[in-house]
């Protein structure tokens, strides 16, 4: 292929945040109203917490975790609802997994498997290749660590946060018969475990924040949309709308 034939590579939108930051859906809408894809990372740190329940690993062992990485095959839509797909070692059929990841019972081990520094290594290649080779003109990409591991020369990197009872309100909306307290519990218990891995808190330098703590969902969608059409009329030198 010569250089005329090649396409150029995605315009990159990192997003970071916590749980209930909005950060899941926010970043979807506005990537859909963008025309650009959207890669959940969340989803494929879940996957894995799956397939080694499935494969009855010991989370502890970096390495069995890493060779699960090596030999699955993982793949998610960046179009439309997101949708995960996972192939296990030694399997010769796919599992749709998208529903199972966002059982209690994942969301409650994924901690213990992203804490491990080679599988995060291993996944950030992964994510890096699914965006390189998603042929979409940009994607939105999510995730806790995206503005300062994953794609720390994005040209628009935005951490979204809320306060923690907001995030909990949040989330309990969504988990049928929880009760706000007991997301809340859980929500810090989690953050708590991730920030000895990742500082998703505060934002790194060029990042920009954004508390939708007073937010409704549609003025968050605008905002993160107003940094990035800003961003790119200062890359162009152009008006912004
Ligand atoms: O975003 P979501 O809550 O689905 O993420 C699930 C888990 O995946 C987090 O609690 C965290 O342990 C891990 N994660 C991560 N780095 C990312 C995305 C998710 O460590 N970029």
């Amino acid at each position: 292929m010569n250089a005329a034939n090649e396409a150029a590579p995605p315009i990159l939108v990192a997003i970071d945040g916590p749980a209930g930051s909005g950060k899941s859906s926010v970043s979807r809408e506005a990537a859909r109203r963008l025309g650009f894809g959207i890669l959940d990372t969340g989803a494929a740190y879940r996957a894995l917490a799956w397939a080694a329940a499935e494969c009855d690993l010991d989370l502890e062992n970096e390495s069995a975790l890493v060779a699960t990485l090596n030999e699955w095959t993982f793949s998610i839509t960046l179009i439309g609802e997101t949708r995960v797909m996972v192939r296990l070692p030694g399997s010769s059929s796919d599992c749709d997994v998208t529903a199972a990841i966002r059982d209690p019972s994942v969301t409650s081990r994924v901690s213990k498997v992203s804490r491990h520094p080679s599988v995060r290594a291993s996944l950030n290649s992964l994510f890096r290749r699914i965006v390189a080779e998603s042929g979409l003109p940009g994607v939105v990409i999510e995730g806790r660590d995206i503005t300062t591991v994953v794609a720390p020369d994005a040209p628009v990197r935005l951490l979204l946060t809320a306060a923690p009872e907001v995030r909990a309100a949040r989330r309990a909306g969504e988990l049928a018969g929880a009760s706000p307290e007991q997301v809340l519990e859980d929500l810090r218990a989690r953050d708590a475990k991730d920030a000895l891995v990742v500082d998703f808190h505060t934002p790194a330098p060029g990042v920009t924040l954004l508390d939708t703590s007073e937010m409704s969902f549609g003025q968050s969608v605008e905002a993160v949309i107003d940094v990035v059409t800003s961003a790119h009329a200062v890359a162009t030198g152009g008006a912004s709308r």
